[in-house]
């Protein structure tokens, strides 16, 4: 690949070599205290290029002006500096200043494709700086330098703001995770992994501002358990009841919710349940289940005991509410009790219907 012309250095305007510069201020200096020609950079540029004998005109010019005033007229050293000093030299500081902003231009263009356009940025301000070494103007490699600060400092606070940003995620994540423990916590019971009474109450709610049609709510409560804890314990009727949240876990339908409703009380929703049979089927093969259940010793195979449930159901109709839907499937449920438990009742209505 071909480098594109490079624009010429200052240094080519004064191509001398440091000893070869020596030599001619050396012959340059004498001459300004001869005409008491005060030490400043444009007398010294004056009588540099005087020595240099290349611009007869000047050297013309400076002779007369020597001999014509005591002392040297600033404004004489100015119109000189500005004729024979600087003239070509700014040709050549607007080509260096060109060339300036193409690399700047080239670097900004770089620049803002987050984190990898500032990693550019810097790079192409470092080849800039090695490739700009020898000065076109003596300030570039300083404006370089501060700009390539500017840009660590840029890509500092990209890497600071990726800090925090994935501090932050990290928060969110963590805080995320706490909302969800407090989720589930505020809608599970913990004892028995099933809905709690206060998150059954509103996803019943719910289904029933749906549609009515195809819910169904079987009520289930656990037989003499009191005295089952009376002659087992608290701890063991614990145990009876998480079994029992097992059971309720495995054998739901699809879309269907289970709850625990009270102390050794749980509520199932049916959902696609358009007739009692179907309720009836469901909380017969779960009594069924529960009745199976052997209470064991734990660790060991030694049977303790086995229970029964009794179950209640009603299916939603048009209107029900929450309560009016609860109290059907828990009077039906009343009638399982009263009838000598370990059944399933429908309600008066599902009775009818089912028959
Ligand atoms: P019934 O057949 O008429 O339902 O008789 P029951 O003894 O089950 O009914 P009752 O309402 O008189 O007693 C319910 C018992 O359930 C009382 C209480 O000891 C027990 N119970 C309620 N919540 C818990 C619980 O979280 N853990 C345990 N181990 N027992 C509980
Ligand atoms: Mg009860
Ligand atoms: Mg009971």
């Amino acid at each position: 690949m071909n480098n594109p012309a490079k624009p010429p250095s200052i240094l080519e305007l004064y191509p001398e070599e440091t000893r070869e510069a020596a030599a001619l201020l050396k012959k340059a200096v004498p001459l300004m205290m001869r005409h008491d020609i005060p030490p400043n950079p444009v007398h010294y540029a004056l009588w540099y290029t005087y020595s240099k004998g290349l611009e007869p005109e000047l050297n013309r010019r400076l002779d007369k002006t020597v001999a014509d005033f005591d002392s040297f007229p600033p404004e004489t050293a100015a119109k000189l500096f500005r004729d024979y000093i600087i003239h070509g030299e700014l040709e050549e500081a607007r080509a260096g200043q060109q060339q300036v902003i193409e690399l700047v231009d080239g670097i900004e263009g770089s620049v803002s494709r987050s984190i990898i356009g500032s990693r550019n940025y810097q790079a192409s301000l470092e080849h800039g700086l090695t490739a700009l070494q020898e000065p076109i103007i003596e300030d570039l490699p300083n404006v370089l330098t501060e700009l390539q600060q500017s840009t660590q400092l840029m890509q500092d606070q990209q890497d600071k703001f990726l800090y925090h940003l994935n501090a932050a995620q990290q928060e969110i994540k963590n805080l995320r995770g706490q909302l969800e423990r407090a989720h589930v916590a505020a809608t599970l019971d913990s004892l028995t992994q099933v809905f709690n009474r206060n998150a059954f109450s509103r996803l019943l709610e719910q289904t029933l501002n749906g549609d009515h049609l195809g819910v169904a709510l079987v009520m289930l409560d656990i037989d003499h358990f009191k005295l089952f804890n009376d002659q087992y314990g608290h701890p063991l009727g614990d145990r009876v009841l998480q079994h029992v949240g097992q059971l309720l876990r495995d054998l739901l339908p699809a879309r269907a919710i289970a709850a625990r409703y009270g102390g050794e009380e749980f509520c199932v929703i049916l959902r696609d349940c358009f007739d009692a049979a179907t309720a009836h089927s469901f909380a017969e093969q779960l009594r069924l289940k529960i009745q199976a259940l052997r209470i064991k010793v734990r660790r060991t195979d030694e049977v303790l005991d086995s229970i029964t449930a009794s179950f209640g159901f009603a299916l939603a109709e048009g209107g029900d509410t929450l309560e009016t839907l609860l109290t059907r499937a828990d009077d039906a449920l009343y009638q399982a009790k009263r009838s000598g438990r370990n059944q399933v009742n429908p309600g008066p209505s599902e009775t009818a219907l089912s028959a």
